[in-house]
């Protein structure tokens, strides 16, 4: 019942999902429904309601009928399992059937993968190269484009110039017209102008034959003109004479006249003269008798003259000789003249030579002026370079120098005791002394052997002193015993200009330079002072009136005190200061400081050697178109003998005097030691222990230049003495006091030097 009813639709449905019919039903046994067609099919709600059937019976007991039914409800179902098994079989194939399909196609599929990856990559290849040519094209487009604007140009220049020719075509074909309507007339023209040609060549040798003729008739013309011109020339020729004739007899009556008038003038001229010269007459009358009386006189004279004949002959052979002279004297001349022309060419070779010199001389001039400018450059650096470098420097230079035995000095062996090594590097530095067979060596900035002479040594140090002009305080100071040359060095040999020593020098070279210097605008002023320490007391030198200053320093301890200002200058109270502007000027004050010296050397024993002299030069300069200001100090200072106590034996006023210098050359050795020692700057350096140092601060302080002459006596009995200054000099050489500093500013208000 239920499979007949869904035949068709199950038909259907499987047909669908197998694509096949014969599901092997065929052989199956038909339902009981009747249709025995063997193809049964089932669908789900044929199952189900297979499964669900129920039975209902009238009779509840019929069994029979209950067994046939349920025997055809278990044919019903054997037949739809076995379908279903069938159906499973085939699911089964047709599973295996598609998945060896799938199996295929997904080889196909990673085949196609591969097969498309390399079309891509190809593909990408040629979109790059696509790509670059795009990119090719672009540009060949922008230029086509560019190319394109261009013709389109020339185009638009084209069609100007086109639509010009036209406008030209249409004015030439204008032309055109007229030219071929003018040569329609020209031809007509033409026309005409033949047949007058023929007419006028008929004319032309009608022409021909009339001047044949004419030709003939010239001929004989020509010949009757020469003949007439013959005729004419002769006519002419006799014209001109006449008209000689006429002038000369023009010119002959003119002359007639001329001569007239003059006659007729002469003839009242002469009345004239007729009258006057009966006056004269008269006159001459007069005269003569006046006359005959001087004839008289001079028939006496006349005899006279004869005799002057006689010497007159002389004369006059005298005169040919002479005039012969003057004949060969012409000659002379003539040739003179030659040579002066001859000297006249060469003077104008030589004028242009001359040119050519001044110029040569000019363009010289301009080098030199160059030269020179240079040259003032190059001393400007170096005196900057020589300041650097002394500044970098720092320490006190010491230079020693050996004075030469005297003949009074006991005949030592000097040779041997005192060396100088001639190493690179210790010539002209080092020197060695012998004592007791032990060599000391020693080696300074400079050391002067005893041959070197006061010049040699004042150029080590012209630079130093120059720089006091630059605005920088200097100090020289000499230091040895008693006769090793201090004083030669600093001051020189009385009367012997030759031989003077670093101080006259020094002045000499800076009113030099002073002198150089006021071209560049620098105007400088310059003070001297001298004194002198003896036995801790200061002593002007300069002073006039001594003898009253010295008592009253004598009692009076407040005169000459010596006082620092802030800027580091030093001032010394009551202290003469003297302006100075020449070298003269200074020469005569150190004239009177040697003679206050030396006078105090005969009152006071020798004093000379048992003081320290100091020579203060104080230097203001002022660049007035720079407006830079400058303030220099030179000072110059022979120290007083260096010798030990133990050697002079001294006693009583003598003690006294050697205990002082002993203090204060030991407080210069301790103020000098304490400097260089002096790691900081408020360890106590003893300035105030002696006069000496506390003057000396502000050049051994630090902000100077100081320069330290040890002096050496050669002589052997001075060795332990030489020793001991070598050694302290060596000291005082590793001593650093720092670095100079120059004193400039610009002008403010009124300056005046201070006074120390
Ligand atoms: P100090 O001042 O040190 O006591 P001096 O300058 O008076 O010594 O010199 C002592 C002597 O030696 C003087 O007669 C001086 O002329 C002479 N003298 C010094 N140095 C030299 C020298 N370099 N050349 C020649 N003579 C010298
Ligand atoms: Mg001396």
């Amino acid at each position: 019942m239920v499979g007949t009813a869904n035949n068709a639709r199950i038909r259907q449905a499987f047909s669908v999902v197998n694509g096949i019919q014969d599901l092997g039903l065929s052989s199956n046994p038909a339902s009981n429904a009747g249709s025995e067609c063997g193809t049964i099919e089932f669908t789900r709600e044929d199952v189900e309601a297979l499964l669900s059937e129920k039975m209902r019976y009238k009779n509840k007991f019929n069994y029979k009928e209950r067994c046939e039914n349920m025997m055809d409800y278990i044919k019903r179902l054997r037949l739809c399992i076995k379908w279903f098994q069938e159906l499973e079989g085939d699911y089964a194939f047709e599973h295996e059937r598609l998945r060896n399909a799938l199996e295929l196609s997904e080889q196909k599929c990673a085949e196609m993968e591969l097969a498309l990856r390399n079309k891509e990559e190809e593909l990408n290849l040629i979109i790059v190269e696509l790509r670059k040519s795009f990119a090719s094209l672009q540009e060949k487009l922008a230029k086509e484009e560019s190319d394109k604007l261009a013709a389109l140009d020339s185009l638009a220049r084209e069609k100007e110039t086109r639509l010009n020719m036209e406008r030209s075509h249409a004015s030439l074909s204008e032309d055109l017209g007229k030219a071929q309507e003018e040569l329609q007339s020209a031809n007509q023209r033409i026309a005409s102008i033949n047949d007058m040609y023929k007419l006028l060549q008929e004319y032309n040798s009608s022409l021909q034959h009339y001047n044949t003729k004419l030709q003939k008739d010239i001929d004989a013309a020509h010949e009757s003109i020469k003949r007439g011109e013959k005729e004419k020339s002769a006519i002419v020729e006799n014209l001109s004479t006449l008209r000689g004739q006429y002038k000369s007899l023009q010119e002959q009556l003119s002359t007639y006249k001329a001569s007239q008038d003059e006659a007729m003038r002469q003839k009242d001229a002469l009345v004239h003269e007729v009258a006057s010269m009966r006056v004269e007459l008269q006159q001459v009358r007069d005269d003569r008798d006046h006359q005959l009386s001087q004839v008289q006189a001079l028939t006496a004279e006349v005899i006279k003259h004869k005799e002057l004949a006689v010497s007159s002959e002389d004369l006059e052979a005298r005169c040919a000789s002479q005039s012969n002279q003057i004949r060969s004297l012409s000659d002379q001349l003539a040739a003179a003249e030659e040579k002066l022309e001859v000297s006249d060419l060469s003077a104008l070779e030589t004028k242009t030579e001359f040119e050519g010199q001044k110029k040569l001389i000019n363009e010289l001039r301009n080098h030199l002026e160059d030269a020179e400018y240079k040259l003032i450059e190059g001393e400007k650096l170096r005196k900057r370079l020589h300041n650097t470098i002394l500044e970098l420097k720092g320490n006190i230079r010491v230079f020693c120098r050996v004075r030469p035995l005297l003949p009074d000095d006991s005949s030592g062996s000097e040779g041997k005791l005192i060396s100088y090594p001639t190493t690179t590097e210790a010539l002209g530095r080092g020197i060695d002394i012998m004592q007791n067979g032990q060599k000391h060596s020693f080696s300074f900035d400079r050391v002067f052997m005893p041959d070197e002479s006061q010049e040699d040594v004042f150029v080590e140090i012209s630079q130093l002193v120059q720089s006091a002009l630059d605005g920088y305080k200097v100090c020289i100071f000499a230091y040895g015993q008693t006769g090793s040359g201090k004083t030669y060095t600093m001051m020189g040999k009385p009367g012997h200009p030759d031989l003077k020593g670093l101080i006259p020098r020094s002045l000499e070279q800076i009113f030099q330079t002073r002198q150089s210097l006021l071209s560049q605008g620098w105007k400088y002023e310059m003070q001297v002072s001298m004194l002198e320490i003896y036995n801790e007391t200061i002593r002007d030198l300069l002073s006039t009136n001594r003898d009253a200053s010295r008592l009253e320093n004598a009692c009076n301890g407040k005169q000459y005190a010596i006082k620092h200002d802030a800027s580091g200058n030093t001032h010394v109270t009551d202290l003469t200061v003297v302006d100075v502007c020449s070298t003269k000027e200074v020469s005569y004050l150190l004239d009177r400081a040697a003679h206050s010296r030396s006078v105090g050397k005969t009152q006071m024993n020798e004093q000379s050697s048992r003081s320290h002299f100091v020579f203060t030069l104080r230097i203001s300069g002022l660049n007035e178109s720079t407006e830079q200001q400058v303030q220099g100090i030179l000072n110059l200072i022979d120290l007083a003998g260096s010798e030990r106590l133990s050697k002079s034996g001294s006693t009583g006023d003598r003690l006294k005097e050697t205990q002082a210098i002993n203090k204060s050359l030991s407080s210069l050795s301790d103020v000098i030691f304490a400097l260089a020692k002096k790691e900081k700057k408020e360890d106590h350096v003893p300035f105030r222990n002696s006069k000496l140092t506390y003057l000396l601060q502000p050049c051994l302080g630090g902000d100077s230049k100081t320069l330290m002459f040890v002096n050496i006596s050669p002589e052997a009995s001075s060795v332990g003495e030489s020793l001991c200054s070598l050694r302290f000099a060596a000291r005082v050489n590793a001593c650093e006091i720092g670095t100079p500093r120059r004193q400039t500013s610009m002008r403010s208000s009124e300056s005046r030097l201070s006074l120390g």
